[in-house]
Parts: structure tokens; sequence; C-alpha cells
């Protein structure tokens, strides 16, 4: 389903909607009477109506403990096929389908539907201005949701017109406040309120207190068992999203035994897995503190999920689950070079960007988004595109979902086979060195991608976590690095001697930057990194002859004061790289303009060449790094 494309095409003239109306109601005809057959057969169906009520709660409040409850009420009273459908319809076909029903004129009904702002409502309103004739039969939840489905399931040709008669008959068919939801759901926006987790919550309450025995439980157990079935209906919805396949294992299967009836499996799209964003890579460096991660290049295309069955049949999904194999003809041609004969099932996560084959590089996402969604030939197609595997979530019959990054990457490296302009495993880089992963960083946007996936890698959390937006996963986009991009130039006052091979020289420095207000070096950081050997021998060289016994007067330390080994009397200016600037207790840089009594320091900074045309004043100026630190939060 291609939720939310605009359905108002141009190109079909309203003589040939009508004309393919009149075919589409032959086919209605057909399926009157297979309706009838249906009936028949089945004694109790549950009405409509009686799900609208439960909508109708829904939208009179705001809070999720009583919408939850509302749905269990309703759950347990019919346990039915339920469909997550997203349908999207274009308003043009629905306003045309409520005109068509109710006689009002397009005009009018566009009118309402500028003043209400809600189609649902303007299909009700109209619904009522209209007297019928011959009532017809109480709508089913389960004729309404057949309807839907294959609404959503028609493409192409005369599918506006199949897609309009099957509105207007729901419409006419509609009682109360039916007309509404039914819209609503077309639409693909109910905006009662009703998030899934809720769904999934209420979907597992309505089992446990289906149980005769729950009458019984103290307060406490049931809230506890309560919690617990929510749970595992969550976790199973994660790995197999499908309300068709969870509701009649609920029904059959004690709560316990869902995962072993439940698990996932090709053809079954995974919500992915997300990464949370970050906005320096000072902040991953915490994050993963003591724990190996890995940094993968960010590609800037579409996501896609590729799955392979059993029986070999491939499908490709994307980020919402949608199969977009039909989209990509030129793919699904080449999949099948690219896995090693052992490899009998699996579901693979990748990114698809635009491919120049020519130069051998990624297009930028612009390039991509040009290639047509639907009815696409592939003698038609101007874009190629190349594949960039970065995970593996099943293979050969398993669940790779609890196994760590790192297992998954191997297996999925073994599984499958690097085919040049077409199928490629994502670039990655271990090292947790942030001047490597800096240059990682740097790589990548010349590779047209957006940034960094830094992910953590092989410790028991590790795992691939559907659906998540989670915290094992970061983003480091360019755009968020915007704001500390800029070098400074700091003043070298301090050293420390240095450990191991560095011993005859000194290891680290003490900077400084200056305030022109009140002549003053303030201090701001401690740097050890970005120097070579050869460096490292001339600064000590040239430094030693400047070592003071004390700290200069001028010399701002703050109370609680870093002690080097040695001091310098301020005689050279170089310039440094930071990574992030954070506020410090220890440094004193812009002191009294962020705080009262700390100052700000540079974070992981990196020294990139000596100012030899600077003067120790002309360094970078308090109030510039206060700027500095201010502007990385603009993009908060
Ligand atoms: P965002 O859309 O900004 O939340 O970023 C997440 C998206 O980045 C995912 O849905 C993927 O489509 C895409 N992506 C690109 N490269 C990778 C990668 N190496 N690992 C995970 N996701 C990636």
């Amino acid at each position: 389903m291609d939720a939310g494309s605009p359905d108002n095409n141009a190109e079909t003239s309203e003589q040939d909607v009508d004309m393919e109306i009149k075919e589409a109601e032959k086919e209605e005809e057909e399926e009157r009477e297979e309706m009838k057959a249906e009936r028949a057969a089945t004694k109790q169906l549950v009405p409509y109506a009686a799900l609208v009520k439960t909508f109708e709660k829904c939208e009179q409040t705001t809070k999720r403990l009583e919408i939850t409850e509302h749905l269990v009420m309703l759950f347990i009273q019919l346990c039915p096929d339920y469909e997550g459908l997203e349908l999207g319809i274009g308003e043009s076909i629905i306003m045309r389908a409520i005109g068509d029903s109710t006689g009002r004129k397009p005009d009018a009904i566009k009118k309402s539907y500028q003043k209400i702002g809600d189609l649902g409502t303007v299909a009700q309103e109209s619904k009522r201005s209209q007297s019928t004739l011959f009532p017809a039969a109480a709508l089913t939840v389960p004729h309404v949701f057949k309807k839907l489905k294959e609404i959503a399931m028609f493409e192409g040709q005369s599918s506006q017109a199949r897609k309009i008669k099957i509105i207007q008959n729901l419409l006419v068919a509609c009682k109360g406040n039916e007309a509404k939801y039914i819209i609503r759901q077309l639409e693909g926006k109910l905006r009662i309120g009703l998030a899934e987790q809720t769904v999934l919550a209420a979907l597992a309450q309505a089992v446990v207190l289906s149980d005769p025995k729950s009458k019984k439980w103290s307060t406490g157990t049931r809230e506890e068992r309560l919690l617990r079935a929510a749970e595992v209906v969550k976790s199973v919805y994660n790995q197999l999203p499908s309300y068709d396949m969870i509701i009649p294992a609920l029904l059959e299967h004690p709560l316990e035994e869902l995962l072993d009836h439940c698990t996932m499996r090709p053809g079954i799209p995974l919500k992915p897995m997300l990464a949370h964003p970050t906005k320096s890579l000072t902040e991953v460096l915490d994050r993963f503190e003591g724990q190996n991660f890995t940094c993968e290049y960010k590609y800037d295309g579409e996501r896609a999920q590729i799955h392979k069955l059993e029986d070999g049949t491939i499908s490709i999904y994307s980020r919402n689950s949608e199969n977009m194999s039909q989209r990509y003809p030129d793919v699904m041609e080449k999949i099948q070079k690219w896995i090693k004969p052992s490899t009998t099932s699996f579901i693979i996560d990748c990114e698809t960007v635009a491919w120049d084959k020519e130069k051998k590089r990624i297009l930028p996402f612009q390039v991509l988004s040009t290639r047509k969604r639907k009815d696409v030939k592939e003698e038609d197609i101007k874009v190629q595109v190349a594949i960039f595997a970065f995970d593996c979530l099943y293979l050969n019959g398993e669940s790779l979902l609890q196994t760590s990054l790192k297992t998954r990457r191997q297996k999925m490296m073994e599984s499958f086979i690097r085919t040049e302009d077409e199928f490629f495993f994502a670039e990655s880089m271990d090292s947790n060195n942030i001047e490597d992963i800096q240059h990682f960083l740097d790589e990548s946007i010349k590779n047209n991608c957006e940034g960094l996936m830094v992910k953590l890698y092989d410790n028991e959390h590790a795992t691939y976590e559907p659906s998540k937006r989670s915290r094992n996963w970061l983003k480091v986009k360019k755009d968020y690095l915007a704001g500390v991009g800029d070098s400074v130039d700091l003043v070298v006052i301090g050293a420390f001697h240095g450990k191991g091979k560095r011993t005859a020289v000194y290891g680290a420095f003490l900077l400084a930057c200056y305030d022109p207000e009140t002549e003053k070096f303030q201090t701001v950081c401690k740097i050890g990194t970005g120097f070579s050997e050869e460096q490292l021998k001339t600064f000590h060289e040239k430094l030693k002859d400047t070592v003071i016994p004390t700290p200069r007067s001028d010399f701002m330390l703050g109370e609680n004061p870093i002690k080097p080994d040695v001091w310098f009397k301020p005689t050279q200016v170089w310039e440094v790289q930071p990574a992030d600037l954070s506020v410090s207790p220890v440094y004193m840089a812009g002191v009294g303009q962020v705080d009262p009594t700390k100052g700000i320091s540079l974070r992981f900074p990196r020294f990139l060449k000596i100012r030899e045309d600077k003067e120790v004043e002309d360094a970078t100026s308090s109030d510039q790094i206060v700027e500095f630190y201010l502007n990385q939060g603009r993009n908060d």
C-alpha cells in the first residue's frame, strides 16, 4: 500500500471514471451475492457499530489507561480478525465518493471540508442531510475490513473507479456515526489517540482477563500478569507484526507459549531498528565508554529489508514494511547472484542508493528520489541503484536477533557475495579512537553519505531491537556537527612529562585562551593527541628554555586547577581542533559567562599546527570560546 500517495490521477477523465464505475458495479453485484452466502455461513458477525462505539469512547478521552480499557472491553467481546491497514486514500477520491453516495455537489463538499477540516465529519454530516429510502443491512466488522483491504489492494487502471464504488456502497450502508470513522480509516488516520502499542497492550489484557480465574486474583497479581502479558505480546509483535497470525495464536495457545508459535519468518517484514541522534562524537564516546563499538557509513538512500524464503521467493520491503519488489525489478533480477549457494533463507537490512557506474560512486539522495515509484518497467529505469547491506536478522532458518552485531555481521559476510556496482557490505571501521572516527566521518561525507552510524558491537546488549529507536545505535550526521567545525588558536602555558617511549619529551600540554579585558590567560584544555614524535621533540627543545618555576599571576587557573609538571612563559600559539566543548569545574575559559565558577573546556582536542604568525595576545579570546560553546547547541 502506498500510504499517502496522491490518488487524484489527473490523466483519468471524468468519463473514463464513469465507465469504470459501471464495470465495477457489475463486479459489485457479484460481490453482493458472495456476501449473502458469507452471512449465511457465519452466524455472529460483529457489528461495525460496536467498533464505532469504542472509537467514539477513545476519542472522548486522552487518557491512555481509559483508551486501553475501552479496547480491552471490545476485544473481550469480539476477538475478531484485526487488520492493521494503512490505507491513505486520497482526499479527492473520498470527496467524490461522499458526493456520489449522498447526492451533494462536489463544491459543497469541498466547502464543508475547508470549514470542518475532517472528511469523516463531512461524510457524517452529508449523510444526515440525506434521506434513505431503503435502509441497508447493518455493517459488520469483517465486512468493513474486507472492503478496506480490497480498496488498499486495488492497483492499476480502473482502480480509482472501483475504490470510489466500494466507498460509496459502504457510505450508503452506514448508520449513526459509522460514516465518520469509515472515512477516517480510509484516510489512514483515525485520530482517536489509539497508538499501536495501546492496541497491543489491550489485546494482551483482553486475553488475561478472559481467563475466568482472573476475577479471583489479588490486585497485585492482576497488575503483574497484565504487565507481563503486554510485554509478551509487544515483543512477539516486534518479530511478527501480523495481527492475522498473533490473534489466532493468542486464542489457541497459552500466553507463555506465544513466542514459540509466533516467531519471525522471511516473508513478514520486521519493523526496523532505528538509531538515536547525537550532536557530537564526544556524546558517542561518552555513551559507549568502556564498550566496543563499530562505525558504519550512514548511506543516504532508502531502507530495504530483503527477504528470501526457503522456497526461493525473494521480496524487498521498505522501512514501513511496504512491499517494494515491484518498484525495484532491476534489483530483484540480480539478487540471486549475490547469495552464496549455502544460504537458503535470510532477512538482511540494507540501504538502496543511487549509483554512478562510470565513476563508481554513490549519488546523492535527490537522484534516487527521481526514480519512479509505481508501475516501474525495467527498460525505462535510468537511475541505477546499488545495495549496501549492514545487518542480517535471519539466516538459514534461524533468527539472529539475539546475537551480537559482530556475529551478525560476520555471518552476513560469509553468506553473501560482494558484487561490483550492485551489492556491497556497508563500509565499517572498528577503531574506538576519536581521531580515527573523525577521519572515517570525513571520508563518509566525501563519499556522499550522510555521516556515520555508530553501533554497539560485541556485548550481550548488541542485539537487533526491531522497531526500537535504540541508544545502542547512534547516528552522527554531518549537519549536527556544524557548530564545532572551527579550530581555535591557543597558548601553551604548561606541560606534562611523557610516559613510556616519550619520557625524554613532554607528552601532553596545558593550553589557554586569552581574555583581552582582564589580560589573563584562562586554562581551556589538556592536549595529548595529534603530535608526531618529531614534533614532540622539537617542542621539547623549544619550550624547555621557557620554563618558569611557578605559574604567572596572569594565568587564571581556578580553584581546582589542573597541575602540569612544568609551567611555561607564554610564547607559542597552536591551532587546535576540538571535538566538542563543555562546561568544566577544572578549566577557566570564559568563567562567569556560562556558569559563575566554571569555565568552558575543549574536549578531545587535536593538534593541527603552530601559528607562527600569531602573538600570544592574538590567541582565540574567551568570548569566542563561549560563542563556540553556545553555537554547538543550535541543533538541539
Ligand atoms: P534516520 O532516517 O535519520 O533516522 O536514520 C536511520 C536510517 O539510516 C535507517 O532507517 C537506514 O535507512 C539508514 N541507514 C543508512 N546507513 C545505515 C547503516 N549503516 N546502518 C543503519 N541504518 C542505516
